[in-house]
């Protein structure tokens, strides 16, 4: 570590609160000078916090550990529950995972919050009415890494959606709105394109709103819900995501209040919370010029986390009075800047204010359980989430059998499949990339080499059995076909649980 960090102290002026200990992994590049920044405000602002220091990113990966993460680390959070990470520089080449998505899945921080205000006129923003936070699954979606090569040409991503994930994310949303005083939900998805998953998110979305009648809700499709959300940020004060759309406008949103330099960030979940700035190492900075205002704001969320919002509002409060007194550093100067401070003086300069609020700027307001807290017992939570889980009948009324297969037209691998598979199960539809190119295809659709054939029982919409199944493969297996999955088919209460494949 190249910065020294700060022991934290107990300052006696909480005689009452015992020292609340968190983990602090400093991370790489500006991370230990910004970490340390940001120890000795809360320090000095009274957070009363013992900090375990610990090791995770370059030095760990390059020690051939693929995660970056050492098992003291792991112990520590285990212990502490509680996070306080700089950024990481991720090492050049392959084989390395990442860090962030290890440590949100392995601890199922499964929400991740970004609230993103502007700071006009102060730090200049094209929006400066801007003030949304954005709430992004964490878990889900294609960030579950399951993915294959499956045929010469082609290459897949699984995109998991699970009801039990939307629930929990967008129950959180509406909690965080309710406890922050915020009115509007809005959520996005691509459902008009991807029915069943992002399908199944809307879906929960309109459920659990229903639960929250105190707050107004809105769902738009992911690509015009992001081109408002440019033009008129105003307009949107809570927004849920799934995964890769959350991942997107959350830095597009940090963006346009000014910086990417002073977001912070929240990872939170039953198995605990981390805390961090948006931006990354920054390794093209000299020392003492770095920004700590994006670790700083994440560590105020993490006050209110800890139970500590008065300490968290009288940090914030003190930034604000920093920023609206032009003292800023190289990355935010501006024409409002009145002095362009080092990583020191602008610490020393939150320090020196700590107690007083802005005059111009919004006062950060304590906000007791800023988080909320669902670390709820099992069976309290499973109540909370399976009103609305029916009990279904599930029936097996079909396979989709994906072949690798590059040696004539749709026309031939049919024939060829109808005089291989003779089993109970018939052949339905052939697929291309979605589009169905038999029966009745179009000459002009553009072929790779991987297929997606359809049987069913011959009795249309008929139960077939597992074994027929088998059977159906054993007998594509004797004639050489090189089958690369397969996909049941299930329908729920009598409504198919798969895309009808027409290529819609
Ligand atoms: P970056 O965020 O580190 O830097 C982008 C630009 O913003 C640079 O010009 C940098 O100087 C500037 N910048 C970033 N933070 C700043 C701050 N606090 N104060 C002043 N200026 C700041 O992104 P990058 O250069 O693409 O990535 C560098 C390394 O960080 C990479 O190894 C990347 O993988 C890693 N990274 C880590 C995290 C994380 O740990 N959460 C996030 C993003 C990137």
């Amino acid at each position: 570590m190249s910065a020294k960090l700060p022991a934290l102290e107990h300052p006696p002026t909480h005689p009452k609160c015992t020292a609340t200990r968190i983990t602090v992994a400093p991370g790489d590049g500006i991370g230990p000078e910004i970490t340390a920044a940001v120890l000795v405000i809360l320090s000095a602002a009274g957070a009363n916090l013992e900090a375990e220091y610990m090791e995770v990113g370059e030095r760990v990966y390059q020690a051939g550990n693929t995660s970056g993460i050492p098992e003291e680390t792991w112990e520590s959070i285990r212990r502490t529950r509680v996070l306080l990470k700089g950024p990481i520089t991720t090492p050049q080449g392959g084989g390395y995972k990442s860090l962030n998505v290890t440590l949100r899945k392995t601890l199922g921080l499964y929400a991740n919050v970004r609230p993103c205000q502007a700071y006009a006129p102060y730090i200049p923003s094209r929006h400066p009415a801007m003030d949304v936070v954005i709430i992004r699954e964490n878990e889900e979606d294609l960030y579950a890494g399951i993915e294959h090569r499956q045929t010469p040409d082609v290459t897949q991503c699984l995109k998991l959606i699970t009801r039990s994930g939307s629930e929990r994310i967008v129950r959180y949303a509406f909690e965080y709105a309710r406890r922050h005083g915020r009115k509007r939900v809005t959520c996005f998805t691509k459902d008009n394109i991807m029915k069943i998953t992002d399908g199944l998110f809307h879906r929960v979305f309109d459920e659990v709103a229903r639960q929250y009648p105190d707050i107004e809700t809105s769902h738009q499709i992911v690509d015009i819900g992001m081109a408002n959300f440019v033009h008129r940020p105003e307009a949107y004060d809570v927004v849920v995501l799934p995964n890769l759309y959350g991942d997107i406008l959350s830095d597009i949103a940090a963006q346009m209040t000014g910086s990417v330099g002073i977001g912070g960030s929240v990872n939170i979940g039953p198995g605990g919370a981390l805390f961090e700035a948006i931006h990354g190492s920054a390794p093209d900075l000299p020392p003492n010029v770095a920004n700590p205002s994006g670790l700083l704001l994440a560590a105020v969320e993490m006050l209110h986390h800890l139970g500590r919002s008065e300490v968290g509002e009288t940090v914030h409060n003190a930034w604000l009075v920093t920023i609206e007194d032009g003292i800023h550093t190289a990355d935010i100067a501006n024409e409002a800047t009145v002095e362009c401070a080092t990583t020191k003086q602008f610490t020393q300069a939150v320090i020196e204010r700590l107690g007083r609020k802005p005059k111009h700027l919004p006062v950060a307001k304590s906000t007791p359980q800023a988080t909320p807290n669902m670390d709820a017992p099992k069976a309290e939570r499973a109540s909370a989430v399976t009103p609305s889980w029916p009990v279904e009948a599930k029936a097996l009324v079909g396979v989709d059998v994906f072949f690798d297969w590059n040696v004539g037209l749709p026309e031939e691998l049919a024939t060829r499949l109808e005089a291989a598979a003779m089993s109970e199960l018939a052949l339905k539809m052939i697929t291309n990339r979605g589009v169905k190119v038999w029966p009745n295809g179009h000459p002009e659709t553009i072929c790779t080499d991987h297929w997606r054939c359809r049987f069913q029982a011959r009795e249309p919409g008929a139960e077939i059995a597992h074994a027929q199944i088998v059977s159906l493969l054993h007998a594509l297996n004797a004639a050489g076909f090189d089958f690369i999955k397969m996909e049941n088919l299930y329908n729920f209460d009598g409504k198919p649980g798969y895309a009808l494949g027409q290529g819609q």
